[in-house]
């Protein structure tokens, strides 16, 4: 049985204060929880002080991205060594707004997973296809390659170590959410790569969340679905009582 994940993607939002005010309240509220795992990913800036406040409860810190070398010349850049340093013990990588807009590809989040994975961090692997893509037909070869790629070459220990998220790029902040179906389709084709890639053992003990436009409302419905376990939330994170709804409707 797969443990539910539900994390938040702070994205480039919320100053320290106001970081470590909704860690605070979600820590209080999720204190007796463990029959979900709960993950914030605040900004860089914010990790520390975030990582504080969660240390040793139910809330498990992560960072929205890293660098895949250990440290040296790379102005501006984070080590996984450096978020272990804050607390972290996840870190999403390939995240959509990352490829579009920082051109990240497969074969660089592929570098970042295996460091990741090597300092003891979970990664949070995003993959998911364009509107256009969708529209088009291209949902099967886009997804299966972004998986393909970004986690090649892994061993058995660590595909059971990882966590993906299945990000359609249409539904991530426009509202506009995957139907149940329509998401449940892409996870079972997640799940049948993973098993190719390695063995269905340890394909089945994966978890995949789903992210877009996540919320209160339509969180339920998309986790009862057999291949969804858990969501990645992005602007109904942002507010303590939209999160905990969600988390509440992952068990
Ligand atoms: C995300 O960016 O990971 C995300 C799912 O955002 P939202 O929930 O706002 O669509």
């Amino acid at each position: 049985m797969r443990k539910k994940i539900i994390a938040g993607n702070w994205k480039m939002n919320k100053l320290i204060g106001d970081a470590v005010e909704l860690a605070s309240a979600l820590k209080a509220k999720v204190a007796d929880r463990t029959d979900v795992e709960v993950v914030v990913c605040p900004t860089f800036t914010a990790l520390k002080s975030v990582g504080d406040v969660v240390a040793g409860s139910q809330v498990k810190l992560g960072s929205q991205n890293m660098h895949w070398e250990k440290d040296g010349a790379f102005t501006g850049e984070i080590s996984a060594d450096m978020l272990r340093d804050t607390g972290c013990q996840y870190v999403i990588l390939g995240h959509s707004e990352r490829r579009q807009f920082f051109g990240e590809t497969d074969a660089g989040v592929n570098r970042k997973v295996k460091v990741a994975l090597t300092a003891n961090l979970t990664p949070i692997v995003c993959v998911g296809e364009t509107l256009e893509e969708r529209e088009a037909n291209k949902t099967e070869d886009v997804v299966t390659t972004q998986v393909t790629k970004s986690l090649a070459g892994l061993d058995e220990t660590s595909f059971r170590r990882i966590v993906v998220a299945y990000e359609p790029v249409w539904a991530i902040g426009t509202g506009r959410t995957a139907s149940p179906a329509q998401a449940q389709e892409v996870h079972a084709l997640i799940r049948k790569v993973l098993s190719k890639m390695c063995n269905p053992g340890a394909a089945q003990a994966v978890r995949i969340q789903y992210g877009g436009s996540m919320k209160p409302a339509n969180a339920k419905e998309l986790m009862a679905q057999p291949d969804i376990d858990g969501g990645l939330i992005g602007g109904a994170a942002l507010d303590a009582a939209s999160f905990l709804a969600i988390v509440d409707a992952a068990v």
